[in-house]
């Protein structure tokens, strides 16, 4: 008896890994299809000047509008991506999509600083031996202004005290692309290491941002990331702005940059000219996901 509930037990536990490995074998499988196939996505998040209110730039953030299970966030693929090396693919992907649609809305708006774009690279793909040289053609291929051009990276990434990472980082700077710490304070929160490597800004994590109203210890860690960051020369961002009240402390404390649905959703790329026009309603990427 007790053994046959013991191998029952076991062979549920072995169909759930079955599942699971299965799972991830057609996750895997779907996402090199969804590369080739063109089912990813690129949405805009507007990052705002907190002094003055303006749109500086965009943050891009990948979808996959997946044909069975619709529009999935970065949350449900990109363990698998990462995983299995194909990070480095859609990161790459992302970089080239952003690079020439965001030169169009430049081209369109000629502003003084040019609009401009933030890309997330995962630690894995900053690792890779070809990044400097793929990311150098890209900005050759699309014509993109590097200065204009911002990798958004984590600690982690400067954790790892890689030798190669930290040459592959200053050659990046070197190219004039910005490099901005992303979730800036989940991590080993220390700055003291921030000056070792050639970093232009901090982005202060949502969660901190979500809490500065109702927690003094949070509100004391913004105060203290942004003041740190003056005094090492570095821009600070705020992401995850919901509130007027949250805009109107970090204006207070002298935040450069901010990122939130107070200011606008993660956009479309048809919804950009709107909202470059000033329109700039809030909106929903549901609709991307209706649209399907
Ligand atoms: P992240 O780089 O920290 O991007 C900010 C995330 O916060 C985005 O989630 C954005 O939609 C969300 N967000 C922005 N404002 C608010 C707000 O006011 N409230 C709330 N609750 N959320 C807000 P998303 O698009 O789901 O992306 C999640 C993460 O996936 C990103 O976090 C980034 O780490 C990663 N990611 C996105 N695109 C790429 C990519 O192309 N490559 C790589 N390697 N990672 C990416
Ligand atoms: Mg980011
Ligand atoms: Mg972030
Ligand atoms: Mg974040």
């Amino acid at each position: 008896r007790a053994k046959a509930q013991g191998r029952a037990g076991y062979q549920v536990f072995n169909a759930e890994m079955r599942a699971e490995a299965l799972n991830l074998i057609t996750l895997e499988r779907d996402l090199r299809r969804a590369v080739r196939q063109g089912e990813l996505r690129v949405l805009y998040q507007p990052i705002v000047a907190v002094g003055t209110g303006c749109t500086v730039g965009f943050e891009a953030l990948l979808r996959w509008q997946h044909p069975e299970r619709g529009l999935l966030s970065p949350a449900d693929f990109l363990g698998v991506a990462e995983e299995s090396g194909l990070i480095q693919e859609l990161d790459r992907w992302v970089l080239r999509e952003a690079c020439a649609q965001v030169r169009v809305w430049q081209r369109r708006l000629p502003a003084a600083p040019p609009l401009t774009l933030s890309v997330n690279f995962s630690g894995r793909h900053l690792a890779a031996p070809d990044v400097y040289t793929a990311l150098s053609a890209i900005l050759a291929e699309t014509g993109f202004d590097p200065h204009a051009l911002r990798i958004e990276l984590t600690e982690s990434v400067l954790l790892t005290h890689s030798q190669t990472t930290r040459e592959t980082l200053e050659r990046i700077r070197r190219l004039g692309v910005g490099l901005h710490i992303d979730d800036f304070g989940t991590g080993y929160s220390s700055l003291g290491y921030l000056q070792s490597y050639p970093v232009d800004a901090l982005k202060i994590d949502r969660s901190f941002i979500d809490r500065m109203l109702s927690s003094q210890g949070s509100a004391e860690l913004v105060r203290t990331i942004v003041s740190m960051a003056k005094n090492l020369g570095l821009r600070v961002v705020a992401e995850g702005i919901e509130l007027p009240a949250q805009l109107e402390r970090l204006r207070a404390l002298g935040c450069d940059y901010g990122q939130g649905y107070l200011l606008s959703r993660p956009l479309t790329p048809e919804q950009i000219p709107a909202f470059l026009a000033g329109g700039n309603a809030v909106d929903r990427p549901e609709q991307l996901r209706n649209a399907g």
